[in-house]
């Protein structure tokens, strides 16, 4: 099988499903030649599972990225840049989120925005701040069409941000994590509308419910099936399938 890409930039890459993303790509029998492994505090104790996995592969590159500042991102997209030496980045993972259980009782605007600054303005500022790396390798491929190994943004989601399913609002209103997702969706059509003529894949990705600090024990599946799901779907995306929303099996699901 080919490389998924030659260099993967992964948000919140210290646990859960980022860091599952940075673990099998690594693994890879064609490992991208960069993996940049970004989170909010690589040198802290959060991030000691990265460190150890870096600390295994010589193509994870370890970058502090807090997503939701400005700053932060400038200063990653600079130590990114003098790594790939004058290539672009190819694929960009914006797995970074919160959660939120608010209900309709105990839901507040403080809730609501911090929701929103993590899991839409976070995103939308990432892709755009490295756009211009995204760009360069969606020009110099040797390939036409759109696809991971050529530029492309994920954006991580999730179906409970599904306006078209609307499911089990009654169990887990989730109000803040639900209109947030429901958001990004939108960014992440409007990118995909916006960038295809410039050579650049958009999609949204559902990972399933998956066993994480954020899913919690109770979720049915892994951490690794889910991933090995994932990047299955991302090898396998084209022009057709920019600017959808599918889950880790590849089915497509309604915005
Ligand atoms: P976890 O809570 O396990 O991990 C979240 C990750 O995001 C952590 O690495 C965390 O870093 C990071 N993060 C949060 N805020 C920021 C920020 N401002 N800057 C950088 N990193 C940040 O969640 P999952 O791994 O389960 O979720 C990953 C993605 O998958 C999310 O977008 C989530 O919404 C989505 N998803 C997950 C589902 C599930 O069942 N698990 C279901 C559907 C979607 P730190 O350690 O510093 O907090």
């Amino acid at each position: 099988m080919a490389a998924l890409a030659r260099s993967v930039l992964v948000t919140g890459s210290n646990r859960g499903i980022g860091l599952e993303l940075v673990r099998q790509l690594a693994a890879s029998p064609q490992p991208p030649e960069h993996i940049f492994a970004t989170c909010r505090d690589p040198d802290g104790p959060r991030g000691k599972a990265l460190r150890e996995l870096s600390a295994q592969h010589p193509s994870i590159r370890l970058v502090q990225l807090d997503t939701v500042d400005l700053p932060s991102i400038r200063r990653a997209v600079q130590v990114v840049e003098s790594c790939l030496e004058g290539q672009g980045l190819n694929l960009l993972i914006n797995n970074a989120g919160i959660g939120s259980h608010a209900t309709l009782q105990s839901v507040d605007s403080q809730e609501m925005l911090a929701a929103f600054a993590t899991n839409v303005v976070g995103p939308l500022q990432v892709a755009k701040e490295f756009l211009p790396l995204l760009e360069k390798a969606a020009k110099g491929a040797q390939k036409t069409g759109l696809s991971c190994s050529r530029a492309a943004i994920v954006n991580v989601s999730s179906k409970v941000g599904s306006i078209g399913l609307c499911l089990g609002v009654l169990e887990a209103p989730m109000y803040p994590y639900r209109a947030s997702k429901a958001a990004q969706n939108m960014v992440t059509r409007c990118l995909a509308a916006e960038l295809r003529d410039k050579g650049i894949l958009c999609t949204a990705i559902h990972p399933g419910w998956v066993k994480t600090d954020m899913g919690t024990e109770q979720a049915p599946m892994t951490v690794e099936r889910s991933v090995q799901g994932i990047l299955a779907v991302l090898g396998s995306l084209s022009q057709e399938t920019s600017g959808t929303f599918l889950d880790w099996e590849g089915n497509s699901l309604p915005w």
